[in-house]
């Protein structure tokens, strides 16, 4: 299993869900929560739809660090996003 966020790729250090069970964190990068912003109904399929969603926002308001913490020195916006497209 990868850590990775499912809206944009960033490598979070944690599951953002494990199983039913959300983390209830926040992406650092595109800002998401999981068990909150992508709850959908409980319904696995609709929350990937939120998921892309979500994705397509974040890229169109050009992919910016969320965190009000630093973003990581090497971090890159566009390459992580080649892990979830
Ligand atoms: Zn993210």
């Amino acid at each position: 299993m990868n850590t990775y966020c499912p809206v944009c790729g960033f490598d979070l250090g944690f599951l953002s869900w494990e199983g039913d069970s959300p983390s209830d964190e926040i992406c650092p990068s595109c800002g998401i929560q999981y068990g909150y912003d992508d709850v959908a109904g409980g319904d696995v399929k609709q929350r990937k739809e939120v998921y892309s969603k979500w994705r397509e926002t974040w890229i169109k308001n050009g992919h910016s660090w969320f965190s009000q913490n630093k973003q990581p020195k090497d971090w890159n916006p566009v390459k992580q996003l080649e892990r979830v497209i």
